[in-house]
């Protein structure tokens, strides 16, 4: 028997514009799933582990780390993984996403005791990730992307304010 290992979550629709709170809870369920999948990272070459959590409007969350390759430029970011995956199983809109990147031994707490953290600056999404980013708009017509250090230590932005003028077709 087949067992997926990346399950969706059951959530209500997802409209973080309207409602502040479920906004606040879901930023927080975002990070700490980017921690989990953080763990996962295969980064044997930078040491710097990221990982990316996204919420779709089904409520549905997906979740992608980095993965490096000997031939460098082979690399994928957290983000485009955890799109790709979202992607792949049907989806076309992404709500938020946060990402959670540090070096190797940035890994202070452990995602068992709740107390996530990770040193350093925020680990912000390169110029391509914000670009797949903005191929699958919410109805909204922007993302919330959270770059978080810790559950509470976060910042909040648009995507439209990380990529001004999009490539579009
Ligand atoms: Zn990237």
């Amino acid at each position: 028997m087949i067992k997926y290992t990346n399950q969706p979550k059951e959530l209500e629709p997802y409209n973080i514009q309207e409602d502040l709170s479920m906004k606040e809870e879901i930023t927080a369920l975002l990070i700490k799933e980017a921690f989990k999948a953080r763990k996962m990272a295969y980064a044997p070459y930078s040491n710097y582990l990221v990982g990316a959590a996204l919420i779709v409007p089904s409520g549905n969350i997906y979740t992608g780390c980095n993965v490096e390759n000997a031939s460098y430029g082979l690399t994928i970011c957290a983000e485009r993984n955890a799109i790709f995956k979202a992607v792949s199983e049907g989806q076309r809109h992404i709500n938020a996403i946060a990402i959670v990147g540090g070096a190797l031994d940035a890994n202070i707490a452990s995602v068992e005791d709740d107390s996530f953290i990770v040193d350093g600056d925020y680990a912000y999404p390169c110029g391509a990730c914000r670009q797949v980013m903005a191929e699958f708009l919410p109805e909204s017509g922007d993302i919330d992307v959270i770059v978080a250090r810790s559950l509470d230590d976060y910042k909040l932005y648009k995507l439209s304010e990380l990529l001004p003028g999009v490539f579009s077709i």
